[in-house]
């Protein structure tokens, strides 16, 4: 651990050095997407400044060079992973693109009628669409291996779902909610003795753990480049070489082929045979210097780092009141889900981010797991090599000022503005908006509103109700009383009741005509709201609205 400088690594990643309400932001964000390093965005741009050519197809100097770039990130990547050999070394879009190729070409070469396909109850929906895919189109089936209760792959009870029919087994090296590593070694084990296809999703991995492939025995690895300080669209699928060998390609196009005619058309061979078109280039070549800046680092002192942040989180989310992490474990790596008790993931994610910490709330990609686990959703902390202790008190002391804030805000209700005209009522909140400084008072506002918004009876809270597009389940009906129309929304996350209670202002006891004379862009403007929101809690206002306007058109 005291070998490793977290300042000095931390000092590489330009982004961290922006300022938020004139601090650091703090980004814990990680299981997302990581940051960039300086050397990452250099190489990036040197690509484009320099000697951006298409590669493998010109003949001329610069595509020499970007070819030679290109190759040698997958020898980078080759060395990195362990491969045997380089041509196992395929380039994809991410993980995502990576499973589907998996999915449809090895699925072409493997499966029929009756065959199975087993994955995990925790897999990212990225492991788990493909294969319906797929086994809907084959009239196959789809296995699910439950969970321990520690939330890892329950080894004894997958040995109990293999059958002969059992072709393809795909699962997570770590799950990107629960954080702990599955038994890998033992799964991989089960599928040689059961001559059955192994595939592990090593997405959340990579950044984390040293990958051998060799070591593992694995048939297939996958990953995606962002996750570990590399470019966004750049995947790798590893894979054995003889039955990289045997699928059929998955996309056709340029690249791919080795002679083609009317008559019939011949592939090209390994890699390229699975690389159709021009790929991400630049995102490949900047990929090797996200490699190499890392083995600069040495792994070595970053992993001891990384568990002690880990254990330095764990313990500090523990000391919080009505916070219940999902699995009670120190996890692997430093990704914590939880929930806080009486509060909405948005919520909680809403309040941290008007505080300058980014983290991610939802369900994950992986709804499966949420059922299993009972929830609508959950936060998710996820953190880095870059990331400090302090910043881990920050979220601390942060989380312990919402749970403050929340009673005081209990206090506060009754002395929010009220009036009888709706007319007034928006305006007012346009005069209020406008007198608030900086986003967290705004925020604030927004929460003293969702708390003090009228709630929707069960019975309301129907499908027919319900409102597409937004992040978290919102519900919209109305009457119409003397031609005026009465709106009565309502949502799990007090957020959006907040904003909510902003939009039925500007709606609420007007006539159809007003309703559609009202300038609801200029409204927002006014309000000072919409650069704040992030896009899909836009999307969501702007579907209440659009709801709003099909009632009265
Ligand atoms: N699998 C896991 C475990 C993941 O965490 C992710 C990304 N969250 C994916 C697959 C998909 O990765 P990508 O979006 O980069 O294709």
């Amino acid at each position: 651990m005291s070998r490793f400088n977290v300042k000095k690594f931390r000092s590489h990643f330009p982004l961290l050095a922006q300022k938020y309400n004139g601090a650091e932001i703090v980004y814990f964000d990680n299981a997302a997407t990581t940051q960039k390093p300086q050397v990452v965005i250099q190489k990036y741009q040197e690509y484009y400044q320099q000697y951006n050519a298409n590669v493998h197809r010109a003949s001329h100097h610069l595509s020499t060079i970007s070819t030679t770039e290109f190759e040698r990130s997958r020898n980078v990547v080759k060395e990195f992973i362990h491969a045997k050999h380089l041509e196992e070394i395929i380039w994809s879009k991410g993980t995502t693109e990576s499973i589907n190729l998996l999915s449809q070409s090895l699925g072409q070469l493997l499966i029929n009628e009756g065959d199975e396909i087993i994955v995990s109850q925790s897999e990212h929906h990225a492991n788990i669409v493909p294969w319906q895919i797929l086994t809907q189109q084959k009239k196959a089936h789809l296995k699910v291996i439950p969970l321990t209760a520690q939330g890892t792959i329950d080894v004894e009870a997958l040995e109990k779902l293999i059958t002969n029919k059992t072709k393809i087994i795909s699962c997570a090296h770590i799950s990107n909610v629960i954080g702990k590593i599955n038994p890998i070694n033992d799964i991989i084990s089960l599928c040689k003795k059961h001559d059955i296809v192994s595939i592990i999703d090593g997405a959340q991995a990579i950044a984390h753990e040293q990958v051998d492939v060799q070591e593992l025995d694995c048939d297939f690895y996958l990953f995606s480049a962002h996750k570990i300080y590399g470019p966004t669209g750049v995947g790798v699928l590893y894979g054995k070489r003889d039955l990289l060998n045997k699928m059929p390609p998955y996309q056709g196009g340029g690249e791919m082929i080795s002679k083609v005619s009317f008559s019939g058309t011949t592939y090209n061979r390994l890699p390229f045979k699975f690389e159709a078109g021009t790929p991400n280039i630049a995102g490949i070549i900047a990929f090797a210097s996200a490699i190499e800046f890392l083995a600069q680092q040495n792994m070595e002192d970053i992993i001891p780092y990384e568990q002690h942040i880990t254990q330095y989180c764990h313990q500090k989310l523990n000391s919080i009141v009505g916070l219940k992490l999902i699995y009670d474990e120190l996890p692997d790596i430093p990704v914590f889900s939880f929930t806080i008790d009486s509060y909405h993931n948005h919520d909680v994610a809403s309040f941290l981010d008007a505080n300058g910490i980014a983290i991610r709330a939802g369900h994950h990609c992986a709804m499966p797991l949420m059922d299993h686990l009972s929830l609508d959703g959950c936060v998710r902390v996820s953190l880095s090599a870059y990331n400090t202790t302090k910043e881990v008190d920050y979220l601390i002391n942060t989380l312990k000022k919402m749970l403050l804030e929340n009673t005081n805000i209990l206090n506060n209700v009754d002395e929010y503005i009220d009036t009888e005209t709706n007319n007034e009522l928006s305006e007012q909140l346009v005069v209020t908006f406008s007198n608030l400084k900086g986003w967290d008072s705004r925020h604030r506002e927004i929460m003293m509103m969702g708390k003090r918004h009228p709630r929707l009876s069960d019975d309301l809270k129907i499908d027919d109700n319900l409102v597409q597009g937004c992040e978290s389940k919102a519900w919209l009906s109305y009457q119409v009383i003397n031609d005026k129309y009465e709106f009565f929304a309502d949502s799990d996350a007090k957020v959006i009741r907040g904003l909510l209670s902003i939009v039925l202002a500007a709606f609420n006891h007007k006539t159809k005509q007003e309703i559609k004379a009202f300038n609801v862009k200029d409204y927002f403007k006014r309000l000072g709201l919409i650069q704040h929101l992030s896009p899909s809690r836009a999307n969501g206002l702007n579907a209440i609205v659009e709801r709003i306007m099909n009632v009265v058109s």
